[in-house]
């Protein structure tokens, strides 16, 4: 049997070690400590937007985090993306609130505007204005950052701008993670670079990190004794984990240019198979690649071709779930236009990683092309 082709497996570089070796010497094994703040200020350096970083124990805390301090409280409404993974939604549950689905646009997949502003008018028109606006830019193509922002600006609806899988895409040469009133990003096994699980909340406004990294660490107000006026949470990042991640921001460029040759080794040598298509970038939408995915021409077709590919030890997966289709968020009000539902029904990810060898990506090609009969 051939070896195991994974979906997106982390890809160390080795100067992870020399980080955590250094935590080891010192004993910075808690959570906190120089390699914390030394990601932080990595993370800011890259994103060059006056951001600031609160690095987490991962994207799902700081979303929770981020829909606190964005103020959303129990039975208010929060509007977000139907298709993305159920991270982008669940903490809207913890809080209590409400989420409100939004279909996706053909041209990213990503939340359509029409359907934004259509469930924004009728949410009013219902009684309740959404709190929050969550929109992800799936397997890391941006979203169309100009057209939400205006509908948010609009109805004066704060953006939470779900980053966990475009990290280093850009739109408009500006980076992903920088688009929200708050973004987060995620590091989490799979992700384009990876702590083995960790995240960041990413804000340009200081009062926000500060009261982040205060809620993160059990919100301990400032005094000898153990003071509590507020709720806390332990996710701040340790101190450990913060090591690999600084190994690996050394790296991230060379991360997403593995990531794109993988979709454009695709994209080129299955271009003849017209039973496939893939997704072009929109002008000004710079993708990271994060997963390299693939359109057939029907649910069967899709499912067909998957099983072959499991069949030679190749791992690929169908597009996100909707969150409308879940049957945990089902009967939750939604907006929906249809796109979401067929791009699940025909759409695959390929193994994507930025460490798959040539040989490995020729294994995947051949399985599929033997699949439409092309050799
Ligand atoms: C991975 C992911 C998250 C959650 O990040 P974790 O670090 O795994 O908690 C949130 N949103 C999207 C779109 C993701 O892909």
């Amino acid at each position: 049997m051939n070896s195991k082709i994974w979906l997106s497996s982390p890809h160390m570089s080795g100067k992870e070690l020399d980080y955590i070796n250094k935590a080891f010497e010192t004993n910075w094994i808690a959570p906190l400590g120089p390699n914390v703040t030394g990601f932080e200020s990595d993370i800011q350096e890259y994103l060059n937007d006056n951001s600031l970083v609160a690095a987490l124990s991962s994207g799902t805390a700081a979303i929770h985090l981020a829909l606190i301090l964005l103020g959303v409280k129990q039975g208010d409404e929060v509007i977000c993306q139907s298709m993305t993974f159920s991270a982008s939604v669940n903490p809207i549950v913890y809080l209590g609130a409400t989420p409100i689905f939004i279909d996706s646009e053909k041209e990213t997949w990503n939340i359509s505007p029409e359907q934004l502003e259509i469930a924004i008018i009728d949410r009013i028109k219902k009684g309740k204005k959404p709190k929050v606006i969550i929109a992800v830019h799936l397997y890391g193509m941006p979203y169309k950052v100009d057209e939400i922002n205006k509908i948010a600006n609009a109805y004066n609806i704060p953006v939470l701008e779900d980053s966990a899988e475009a990290f280093g895409s850009t739109y408009k040469n500006k980076k992903c993670g920088t688009f929200g009133k708050i973004s987060i990003l995620s590091f989490n096994g799979n992700k384009i670079i990876s702590t083995s699980g960790g995240g960041a909340l990413v804000t340009k406004d200081s009062i926000i990190k500060e009261k982040a990294v205060f809620l993160a660490t059990q919100a301990r107000d400032k005094s000898v004794a153990y003071l509590h006026s507020h709720i806390g949470y332990n996710y701040r990042m340790s101190n450990v984990l913060a090591g690999i991640g600084r190994g690996q921001m050394e790296v991230i460029d060379k991360r997403v240019k593995a990531r794109r040759d993988n979709y454009n080794f695709y994209s080129d040598n299955l271009k003849e198979i017209e039973e496939i298509t893939f997704i072009d970038e929109p002008k000004e939408h710079f993708s990271n690649k994060w997963l390299s995915c693939i359109l057939t021409k029907s649910e069967s077709m899709r499912e067909e071709l998957r099983i072959k590919l499991e069949e030679n030890n190749i791992e690929s997966r169908p597009l996100w779930k909707p969150m409308h289709q879940q049957p945990i968020f089902m009967n939750y009000p939604k907006y929906l236009n249809g796109v979401s539902d067929e791009l699940f029904k025909k759409g695959l990810c390929l193994p994507s990683g930025s460490n798959l060898t040539d040989n490995e990506l020729n294994r995947v090609l051949s399985v599929i092309k033997t699949y439409f009969g092309v050799c």
